[in-house]
This record gives C-alpha cells, structure tokens and sequence, in this order.
C-alpha cells in the first residue's frame, strides 16, 4: 500500500520555505490568541488554513458555514478567500472568544460578510433547518464540541447543497482515537463518528493528515 510521505524536521523546514507565507494579520491573531494558554491548541494552523482556502476557491463556495468559531483564525482565512458577495454563518457559544473574531473581521474589513451568531450551535442549526426558503451552503466547517459530532454532520448534509463540501476538524484527535485508554465522550463521539462515516453513502469521502486530521466530504 501507499504511504504519505513522513516530515522530519528538516523536510517540514524545507516544505515551509517553499509554501505561501501566513499573511501578518492572521499571524497577529495567532500570537493574540496564543496569550490565552493551552486552549490555543484549539485553533487551526495556517497549512490547514491555505489548504481550505484553495478549496473554497475551487470550488467557487460563496455560502460558508462555520460550526465553531473560538477567536476567529479560520474563519477570517474563509472570509479573506470568498469573493466580495460571500457570506458566512459563524456559529458559538462563548461572547469574549468571538469578541476577539470580531475585532479581525473588521480590521481586516471583511465584517460584513460574516454573521455570528452566537448560542448552543444545535439550536441554531436547528433553527436553520427550519427556515423556508433557505439558500443552501456551498461548504461546511464543523469544529465545535466534539460530543456533537454526529449532529452537526448530519445538520450540515441537511444545509449544504448537493456537490457541496462538508469539512470536520479534529479527527485524529491528537492520536487519542487509538488511545483505549482514553474513554472521553469527546473521543468516543469521534471514533463512533469516523466509523460511521465511511458507511455513508451521501457523502464521497476523503480522510487526511492534515492538521489535527480532517476528513473531507462532498455532499451526493
Ligand atoms: N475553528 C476555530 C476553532 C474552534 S474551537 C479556529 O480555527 O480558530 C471550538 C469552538 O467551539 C470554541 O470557540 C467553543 O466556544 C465552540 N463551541 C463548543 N461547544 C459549542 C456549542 N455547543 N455550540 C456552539 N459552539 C460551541
Ligand atoms: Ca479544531
């Protein structure tokens, strides 16, 4: 079988010297963000950032849904890389993470694109698949509580059009997912996930190291 090709330190260095630098704002808000302590871990790097990029200008995505927000790194890549009529629903719950997004979204000028709305994302989805009329998404980012997981999938199939892209971040875990030791919800919800999701016959599939691990489905 195949292999991905392993990075030493020395080959990570050399595939940094030659991919596209994090532009300064986004670095910014790294730093920023890194003040706040171990929870920074939660936010995604910029390899993970240029990549869905790049796939949201493939894919022509004009509609943006984000499920998980924390202090906005991944949703300010998505909003710099739509064209000028996209739109993002950013979803969270917690007021002074999303309050820090705020403050990149409008220094970088893309404010009006984004609409946060902020409260328990299930509601909200929920909400949303309630709507009449509403404009599908063209792609879906799902990087909230992972105890969640299943529901935000299945939200996202429902509010996404067909050729769509589904994302979920997080599916590796750290390497936790082969841990038998590690019995969180979190972790049992993610495994539970990634095996269901390989049956799924509404979505076309691709899994991948990038990141924390994202898997990757487009919508049938
Ligand atoms: N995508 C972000 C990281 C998200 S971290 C980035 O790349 O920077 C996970 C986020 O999910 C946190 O901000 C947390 O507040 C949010 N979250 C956790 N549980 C939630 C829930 N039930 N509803 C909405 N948001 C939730
Ligand atoms: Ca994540």
């Amino acid at each position: 079988m195949g292999r991905d090709i392993t990075l030493d330190a020395a080959l990570a260095d050399y595939l940094n010297s030659i991919s596209v630098k994090e532009p300064e704002l986004l670095q910014k808000l790294r730093h920023e963000t890194a003040d706040l302590g171990d929870i920074a871990v939660m936010q995604i790097g910029w390899t993970q950032a240029r990549f869905m990029q790049l796939l949201a200008m493939f894919g022509n995505v004009r509609r943006y849904l984000e499920i998980g927000v924390f202090t906005g790194y991944s949703s300010l890549a998505m909003a710099l890389s739509l064209p000028s009529d996209g739109k993002i629903l950013a979803l969270d719950v917690d007021e002074n993470w999303t309050g820090i997004a705020r403050r990149y979204w409008a220094e970088a000028g893309v404010e009006n694109k984004i609409d946060l709305r902020i409260g328990n994302a299930q509601n909200s989805l929920t909400e949303l698949m309630e709507t009449p009329d509403l404009e599908l998404f063209d792609m879906a980012f799902i990087d909230a509580d992972k105890e969640s997981l299943e529901f935000y999938f299945d939200a996202a199939i429902r509010l996404c059009r067909r050729g769509g892209m589904i994302i979920v971040d997080n599916v590796l875990w750290s390497g936790e997912v082969i841990n038998p030791e590690d019995q969180r919800e979190s972790t049992k919800s993610i495994r539970k996930f990634n095996q269901s999701v390989m049956q799924d016959d509404r979505v076309f599939l691709s899994t991948i190291a990038v990141g924390d691990g994202m898997t990757l489905a487009i919508k049938c």
